[in-house]
C-alpha cells in the first residue's frame, strides 16, 4: 500500500515536472527562437556581396567601404595625362609625346610613385593568402604600345587587335597607373580569358578595389569601355575612389566619372 501510493506520488511528481517544463518552454520559445532568427539575419548580411551581382544586389551595408554622401567625382581631372584619374579610352587619347614625371620601379615593372605602395602592398596581400599574384608589366611608352599592337595585328588580325591591344596613344599603359598581373598557378592562362577563372584572376576581381585597383574591363563594362574582358589588367585610381565604386555597384570610370567610351575609336 505505502509503496503503491509512493509509485503514485513519484508519478504525478513527474507529471508536474514535465507540465511545468513545457509551459516554461511554451512561454520562453518566442524569445529563444527570436534569437536564433536575429542571428542568421545578422548572418546573412554580413555575407559578402558576390562581384559580379554588384550592380543587380539590393543595397546592403557594407563592411569595407563607408561611401561618403558628398564625395567629390570632380576632385581630380579626368583629361590631364598626369591627373590620378585620367580616363584614357578609344574616344579620349594620350598625347604621344606624354611621360609620367614620377616612374618608380615595383618589382622592376615600371609605374607611376602614386600608385607604386598600393600596387606592391596588393601583391603581399596576394602572396600571403597563397595566391600567386605576379607583375607583368606597367607602363608602357607611346613607341612601346605602337610596336606591341603592331605585333598583336600581325598574329592575330585586325579585328582581333582592336578588341584586345589599344591603338597607340590609347593605351591606360602609357599613364603608368595600369597594370597587367600574371598568374603564377596557371601561366597558360596569362593575358587570356581564362585567367579570370584563376586563382589570381578571382583573388583580383574580388580585392583589387581594396588596394585602390580595378579591373578595369569586365563582362559587365565592354560595352562601356570598348574593350573585351581582361582580368588581368588593373587600373589604379586611388583607394577613395574604389571604395565608392563598390558600394555603389560601379565597374567603369566611364561611368563613375562621367566620361564617354565605347569600342569607336574618336575620328574614326
Ligand atoms: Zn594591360
Amino acid at each position: 500500500m505505502n509503496r503503491a501510493r509512493g509509485r503514485r506520488t513519484a508519478a504525478s511528481a513527474v507529471l508536474v515536472s514535465l507540465v511545468v517544463l513545457a509551459a516554461v518552454v511554451g512561454l520562453a520559445w518566442p524569445r529563444i527562437h527570436g534569437v536564433l532568427s536575429v542571428g542568421t539575419a545578422l548572418e546573412r548580411t554580413q555575407e559578402p556581396r558576390p562581384w559580379s551581382a554588384a550592380v543587380a544586389a539590393p543595397v546592403l551595408p557594407s563592411p569595407t567601404a563607408t561611401p561618403t554622401p558628398t564625395f567629390d567625382l570632380t576632385r581630380h581631372s579626368t583629361t590631364d595625362p598626369a591627373s590620378p584619374w585620367v580616363v584614357v579610352n578609344k574616344q579620349h587619347p594620350l598625347p604621344a609625346e606624354h611621360v609620367p614625371p614620377d616612374l618608380v620601379e615595383v618589382e622592376g615593372v615600371p609605374v607611376r610613385q602614386v600608385a607604386a605602395a598600393d600596387v606592391a602592398a596588393m601583391l603581399a596581400a596576394a602572396r600571403a593568402e597563397g595566391v600567386a599574384l605576379e607583375l607583368r608589366s606597367g607602363y608602357r611608352s607611346y613607341a612601346e604600345q605602337a610596336a606591341a599592337r603592331d605585333a598583336v595585328e600581325a598574329r592575330r588580325g585586325f579585328a582581333h587587335a582592336e578588341r584586345y591591344s589599344a591603338r597607340p596613344g590609347h593605351s591606360e599603359h602609357q599613364t603608368g597607373l595600369a597594370v597587367d598581373v600574371d598568374s603564377g598557378s596557371t601561366p597558360s592562362c596569362n593575358l587570356q580569358t581564362c585567367f579570370a577563372t584563376t586563382p589570381e584572376g578571382v583573388w583580383v576581381a574580388q580585392r583589387a578595389a581594396e588596394f585602390g585597383l580595378v579591373v578595369r574591363y569586365t563582362e559587365q563594362n565592354t560595352a562601356v569601355t570598348g574593350y573585351a574582358p581582361e582580368g588581368w589588367h588593373l587600373r589604379w585610381v586611388g583607394r577613395d575612389l574604389t571604395a565608392w565604386m563598390t558600394a555603389n555597384g560601379v565597374t567603369s570610370l566611364e561611368e563613375a566619372l562621367g566620361v564617354t567610351g565605347g569600342p569607336e575609336y574618336a575620328g574614326g
